[in-house]
Formats: C-alpha cells, structure tokens, sequence
C-alpha cells in the first residue's frame, strides 16, 4: 500500500481546511490510540506494507496543480503497492483519475458521497469539487461509475447522470447496494461527508440523514473484485473535534487497505 497526500482545496465551493487534511489522517492512523490491524486480520504496520510517498508539493493555480497531482499519481503507481490518495478537496479526483486512467483502461470507480459532483459548472468553475464526475465521464476515465450514498441530487444532476449512464444508489435506497455487481479493476472514492454529521463532524458540507461508519465499513467489506486506487475526501480538520473524524478517515483507510490487500477474494479463515 501507498500512501500519497493531495493538499489542495483550492476548489472547494463553500470553505476551505481540506487541505490541511493528510498530516491528520497520518496523525490518527499511527495513534497510539489504536493499532494497524485491519479487521479482517491484517497488519497494517508489518515492514514494507505501507510506504508514505508523502505530500505532493502543489502550486495554487488550478492547471499548473492538477498536472502535479496526475504525474505524482501516475510516477506512485504500481501493481505491487495499490496506492491510496488523501485529499483534499473532491476536485483532485479528475486528476488523480487521469493518472490512473495512464495505467488502467478498464476502470470502474465506486463512490461514496452525499452529493453526485456531476455538474457541468458550478460558481462559474468547470473543475469545482462538485463538477469532477462530469469531467471524468466525459474524458471517458471510467468505464463505469456506481455512486451510493447520494442524497442531495438535483434535476441538473440526474440529467447529467443519465446522460454519463451513472448507476446512482441514492440513500433513501442504500439496500440496492447488495444487488450490485462489480467487476474490477475497481477505483473507490471516499467523501467523507458521505456520513452522517453525527459521525464525521470534520467536513465542509453537512448533510444530514447520512450512513453510519459501520455500514460503510460493511460495504467496504463485502467487495469481491481488485482495488487498485482510491482517494479520502473532503475531511476538514478546521470543522472537526477532537480528531474524531480523523480517525473515522482513518478507520476507512483501514478498511480499504484489507480490500485492496484481499485483491478479490474473501477474508482468511477466522476472520469474518
Ligand atoms: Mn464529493
Ligand atoms: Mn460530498
């Protein structure tokens, strides 16, 4: 496993702070307040498991930032070490796909979050972090893109959905998650804010009527294909308490690692 942080939030519609984000998740994942182990029996800190490639260094400008973010990501890329990107604003996800995109042709990606980031523009920005999806899509990035937990979509956004033929799991509907079939390789992009509040207090956007921890953990949990990649969103330390959504992103880093680490299959015998 790779670790790469992504310290931008330039993008960001509402309130900056996510950027401040990857020392924090670093910070909680080795407290000494828990461990490294994953719940499905794994190590997390055994020698070579998990190499921090630390943060990209980003200038301000949208263009000249995004293209550090893709050639860091394609440069972190490789098959033995799947690498996971802490933002961030949700914006670095079109770059960070970009990159993917140079090794992967096949991608499907699995998003978590409140919200569909599926605009055309949004403020007067093509790359806000509400628009991302739409700027995959269109560059053909993913060959599918399934998001779960959306609960704020508008009539742009569902048209913008057909019209990318995004497979949309709303929360009001979270059960459908069990119906669906994944093929790898898989991409998963984690906003934190797809929570509840309750939860996960650190983030720009609150959106009641979210998921709980544990059931996203379950989701995570239930994955039967490769991950490859994914990226932790939109936590913002500015709004958190205590580093309680810290370790809430931590957890979730966690959880995706044993994914990524099953590489497809289910869990050692024991473990469930
Ligand atoms: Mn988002
Ligand atoms: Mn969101």
């Amino acid at each position: 496993m790779k670790l790469l942080g992504v310290p931008y939030d330039a993008n960001s519609s509402y309130m900056r702070g996510a950027a401040q984000a990857p020392p924090r998740i670093r910070e909680a994942l080795f407290s000494d307040s828990s461990n490294l182990w994953t719940e499905d029996g794994v190590d997390l800190g055994a020698p070579g498991l998990l190499l921090d490639c630390n943060d990209v260094e980003l200038p301000s400008k949208i263009t000249p930032a995004f293209a550090a973010i893709e050639n860091a990501v394609y440069e972190a890329i490789d098959p033995a070490h799947p690498l996971i990107c802490l933002g961030g604003d949700h914006s670095i996800t079109y770059p960070i796909l970009r990159g993917f995109h140079r090794h992967f042709r096949d991608l499907t990606i699995l998003l978590f979050d409140a919200h569909p980031d599926l605009a055309d523009e949004f403020q007067g920005s093509r790359f806000s972090h509400a628009c991302q999806f739409a700027r995959i899509m269109e560059d053909g990035l993913a060959r599918r893109l399934v998001q779960v937990g959306i609960r704020t979509m508008s009539s742009h956004q569902r048209e913008q959905a057909e019209r990318f033929g995004v497979e949309v799991i709303s929360m009001r509907n979270l059960g459908r998650f069990a119906e669906v079939k994944f093929e790898g390789p898989l991409f998963i992009s984690f906003d934190i804010d797809v929570l509840d509040p309750a939860f996960a207090p650190g983030v720009s956007h609150y959106e009641p009527g979210g998921m709980s921890v544990r059931k996203t953990i379950n989701m995570l949990q239930s994955l039967r294909v490769p991950v490859v990649g994914a990226d932790i969103v939109e936590y913002n330390p500015t709004r958190d308490r205590d580093l309680q959504t810290g370790m809430v992103a931590a957890k979730v880093l966690k959880e995706i690692a044993a994914a990524m680490l099953r590489r497809g299959k289910p869990p050692a015998a024991g473990w469930v």
